[in-house]
């Protein structure tokens, strides 16, 4: 027989050959090499019989499957060690995930599993990968499959085979199963895995958690254990230092630490704003204004109480009432605003607009509430009270696509002024949605065009946009590597028609205009979190609460300090004053530890020369300069905003 590879060769193979023999028969190296191998794109174990006049790929270490693939064994292998490990402990199921993979366990009553007990499960696993145990497949009747889960007491497997049979198309009953063995342990499981479990390079367990039995919380909580494994230990060992990386800048601990802000339990999911948070948000809001301003958007308030009447015109009644908070006011049933658009339409629509008034950019920092479930607030990054840089931009057809660049640009000039990496997605038309098909034509068209016309890369996520048109999203990669969705430029044909938006044409009849959804920096909150996170708590000086701390050696330096520190606030710098009878040696590592950007020492030789002793946060001294050097130097610092990631250009993990 024939299979045809990605070179577009074609492979004789003997009849009833399998991936493994294909991979043999190109070479032994790939032999040695190969994890799986793809079969018409499928997936499929190297053991598998081919099909004749099959296109293959064989699947290596390199391959863009391979990760995923050692995680689902070694999710197997976990399981492995645990049965053995714990007698009459029920397994669930164990998929790969994002970063790495779990397994779900119900331990007997005495068993609370916890991070203690890696270790030993740890060193089982390691001895089931080096014995290199094979992967095996066998398919078995339902009826052998029930029979022998039933036997081993494993009622989750059970019930997951009833379901697949109950569950299945009457055209097509589920006749069979496919159990995977490796070692000791079988567990039902589509598949496919690797040859052994020699494969596996390199693993780590990381979590342990509850997790409800089908995320159902009426069922058993079962105990999911989390870990991640790699095809070589320089992949762990580097996955493991982000992680670590990511604990220490959690923006929760940096928060507390930094005393930015906090939350209480008498307003679940809404921060509350400490004076140094609060100079964080109020610098980052200046910067908003300022910028929006320059690109000729006009700035607007809005209420967030309304009457329901409006939540009904919108839509927000009938799809998205269960997210929204209401109450009543005098027989009145009023909604707090989940977005800002219902709000802005009505200043649009206050005043007969005609061609000459558009483009109309509204932007405000709304504030909107939505519900979040509690179990799903985290931080700042997942909240119920939350301040968009909301933007609406009323515009005609032919403006569109100019609109969607400005906004663009305007993104790309945010990401640059922090140091992120952007990445776009074209996301188009979903099966729910409004609108004709020539509508949709023309929205993506003119988005397509905004990002083909601009040289700009981007994924194309078909089938993902709004039900009310097709969007761009801009993601992140921060100083860690991690991705973050920040913004959205969305085309929205349908609020228009709702609420009855017309402009005067040239021709002086009624025009629809369309409507740009657009936020940057996404919320305020969400984009100060991962700012922390971003920055690790070391703020650039134009953001940093406190910007440089002025810090007297002795007693006698007190008088000295304080003229400096009034010089500096009138310059416009935020200053504080360390005048505490410490040594300097300890109240210099006190600002290090606060993050300070700026430590200004004085003693007997800078107060007679009117000079201060500059130390930067993290790059130590800077020699000494008169404090109008020091003046113009952070004055300079904080009109080009710039941060640690210009001064350390070229690869600084922090
Ligand atoms: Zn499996
Ligand atoms: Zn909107």
């Amino acid at each position: 027989m024939k299979v045809s590879l990605p070179d577009g060769n074609e492979l004789e193979l003997p009849d009833g050959a399998s991936g493994a023999d294909a991979a043999r028969a190109i070479g032994e190296g790939l032999a040695r090499a190969a994890l799986a191998v793809k079969q018409d794109r499928v997936l499929r174990d190297l053991s598998a019989p081919l099909r004749p006049g099959a296109r293959i790929e064989i699947v290596t270490p390199k391959s863009e499957e391979a990760l995923e693939l050692v995680r689902h064994d070694c999710a197997h292998v976990l399981a492995t060690a645990v049965m053995e490990l714990y007698p009459g402990v029920k397994i669930s199921i164990g998929p790969p995930i994002e970063d790495g993979f779990y397994y779900d366990f119900d331990f007997p009553a005495d068993v609370k599993l916890s991070d203690a007990d890696f270790e030993r499960i740890e060193q089982r696993m390691r001895e089931h990968i080096n014995a290199g145990e094979p992967f095996e497949r066998e398919d078995v009747s339902v009826a052998r499959a029930l029979e022998r889960f039933r036997d081993e007491g494993q009622d989750y497997k059970v019930e997951l085979i009833e379901d697949l049979v109950r569950d299945a198309d009457p055209a097509h009953p589920v006749e069979t199963v496919s159990l995977y063995r490796n070692g000791p342990f079988t567990d039902l499981c589509r598949g496919p895995h690797a040859p052994s479990t020699k494969r596996i390079k390199a693993f780590k367990l990381t979590s342990v958690a509850g997790a409800y039995w089908r995320g159902d919380a009426q069922r058993q909580m079962l105990t999911r254990v989390y870990g991640t494994a790699f095809l070589s230990k320089e992949d762990l060992a580097e996955h493991l230092e982000r992680l670590e990386q990511a604990r220490l800048r959690d923006h929760r601990k940096l928060g507390r630490e930094l005393d930015l802000f906090m939350f209480s339990e008498l307003s679940p999911g809404s921060p509350f704003w400490q004076p140094a948070g609060s100079q964080i948000w109020n610098q980052l809001t200046d910067f908003w204004r300022v910028e929006n301003a320059s690109r000729e958007y006009s700035e607007v308030r809005t209420p967030i109480l309304y009457d329901a009447e409006l939540w009904r015109q919108s839509g927000h009644w009938d799809v998205y009432r269960d997210n929204m908070y209401f109450t009543e006011v005098e027989g009145r049933s009023l909604g707090l605003k989940p977005m800002n658009c219902p709000a802005h339409i009505q200043i649009y629509n206050s005043e007969r607009r005609s061609y000459r008034d558009l483009p109309i950019r509204y932007a405000e920092a709304g504030l909107v509430h939505r519900h979040e479930p509690s179990g799903t607030l985290h931080g700042l990054l997942r909240v119920r009270h939350i301040t968009q840089d909301d933007a609406h931009i009323f515009c005609t057809e032919d403006q569109v696509k100019e609109e969607v660049q400005g906004c663009l640009d305007f993104g790309f000039f945010i990401y640059e002024t922090f140091g992120f990496e952007p990445r776009l997605e074209l996301s188009t038309r979903p099966e729910k949605r409004v609108g004709s098909d020539e509508m949709w034509d023309r929205a993506e068209g003119a988005l397509e065009a905004a990002l083909r016309e601009k040289g700009l890369e981007f994924e194309l996520n078909e089938g993902d946009g709004a039900f009310y048109g097709p969007k761009i999203d801009l993601h992140m990669t921060d100083s860690i590597g991690r991705s973050w969705q920040l913004g959205t430029v969305q085309l929205d044909y349908s609020m228009p028609e709702r609420f009855g938006l017309v402009y005067a044409g040239d021709d002086n009849a009624d025009h629809r205009p369309v409507m740009i959804h657009r936020a940057l920096m996404g919320s305020f909150e969400r984009f100060i979190g991962i700012l922390i996170e971003h920055y690790a708590g070391e703020f650039p000086l134009w953001l940093a609460p406190v910007q440089a701390v002025v810090l007297p050696i002795a007693d006698r330096h007190a008088d000295y300090a304080r003229s400096v520190a009034e010089e500096l606030r009138r310059a416009g710098l935020r200053v504080q004053l360390d005048e505490r009878t410490e040594s300097i040696g300890k109240k210099i590592r006190e600002a290090e530890v606060r993050k300070l950007p700026y430590m200004l020492v004085v003693g007997d030789k800078e107060a007679e020369a009117g000079e201060v002793s500059v130390r930067r946060h993290r790059e130590g001294d800077l020699g000494t300069s008169s404090v109008a050097d020091f003046v113009s130097r952070a004055g300079g610092e904080v009109a080009d905003r710039s941060g640690w990631h210009d001064r350390n250009r070229g690869g600084h993990g922090c």
